[in-house]
């Protein structure tokens, strides 16, 4: 019998690190090899499954991770932007798929992401979860059928931690605003609004971000016209539906041509 697709984790000591290493340990389609942290981290070297408080599972947390890469077919990386654009021209020597949810990447990381995905498999996206991945396609038809008469706001709720603002999925939520309307983001974009900010401006997109206690993700997406609104929301409850993304992604990366891919290519929507 064919052996089963090996992962590598990358941050596995982070919240979505572990939530990962839960789910790759469920799952009968996939085997985890190796777990990566940063040189110095009290887990390098240790079992992770004794890290995280259990019995040890046989996978070391190592900080080399060209050599686990070459172990595995595919790396889930949900870390930082600094690691993930390495990660990224490892996974490609190692021609292992690269699932990236890492969020707050700049026009530099991008590139630099790019360009490695002319040589191997990458999956990127902001969101992994099936829901809002419908809630980005719904988006994209709304504000295609509206004209700007509806005025486009991205309200996005996260816990304390998170370090970047808009989140990753209010940025992918206002692309497929734009997309639909047929304009460029960057142009039309209202990123947090402070002072004596003049009237709302026909036809932007605005953003708001919401910080505190442990809230997993919450997403709207008003559409404001005079006399009614639209608003499509999505709720994210529980982490494992990133994690069950991500894994799927990995699968589906498998045999594909390379290049960047994101999950509604995963999810075929
Ligand atoms: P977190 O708890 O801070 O975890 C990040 C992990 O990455 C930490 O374990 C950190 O280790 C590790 N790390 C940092 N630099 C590293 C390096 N050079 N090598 C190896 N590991 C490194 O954050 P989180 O809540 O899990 O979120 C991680 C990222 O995923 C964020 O960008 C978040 O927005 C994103 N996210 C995406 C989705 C999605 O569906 N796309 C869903 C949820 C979250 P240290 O603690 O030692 O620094």
């Amino acid at each position: 019998m064919a052996e089963l697709p090996g992962i590598v984790i990358t941050g596995a000591s982070g919240r979505m690190g572990q939530m990962l290493v839960h789910t790759v340990m469920a799952s009968d389609a996939a085997r985890l090899v190796a777990c990566v942290e940063r040189t110095g981290h009290p887990w390098v070297g240790r079992d992770v499954g004794a890290c995280m408080g259990g019995g040890d599972i046989g996978v070391l947390v190592t900080d080399d991770p060209l050599e686990a890469f070459a172990r595995a077919q595919a790396v889930i990386d949900f870390t930082v932007p600094a690691a993930t654009v390495e990660f990224a021209a490892l996974a490609a020597q190692a021609r292992a798929v690269h699932v990236i949810g890492t969020t707050g990447l700049e026009a530099e990381h991008l590139g630099r992401i790019a360009a490695a995905s002319r040589h191997a498999v990458i999956v990127r996206a902001g969101n992994m979860s099936l829901g809002v991945n419908l809630l980005v396609q719904l988006t994209r038809k709304v504000a295609a059928a509206l004209d700007a008469d509806w005025d486009i706001e991205v309200v996005e709720a996260h816990h304390r931690m998170k370090v970047d603002a808009p989140s990753g999925t209010a940025l992918m939520l206002g692309e497929a605003a734009a997309e639909g309307r047929g304009v460029v983001l960057d142009d039309v974009a209202d990123r947090g609004r402070d002072g004596i900010t003049g009237a709302r401006g026909r036809g932007r997109i605005g953003f708001a971000a919401i910080r505190g206690g442990d809230v997993v993700g919450e997403h709207d997406v008003i559409f404001a016209a005079d006399g009614e609104r639209i608003v499509l929301r999505h709720l994210a409850t529980d982490r494992a539906i990133f994690a069950r993304g991500a894994l799927k992604a990995a699968l589906w990366g498998q045999g594909q041509k390379p290049g960047e891919y994101d999950m509604l290519d995963v999810l075929g929507l």
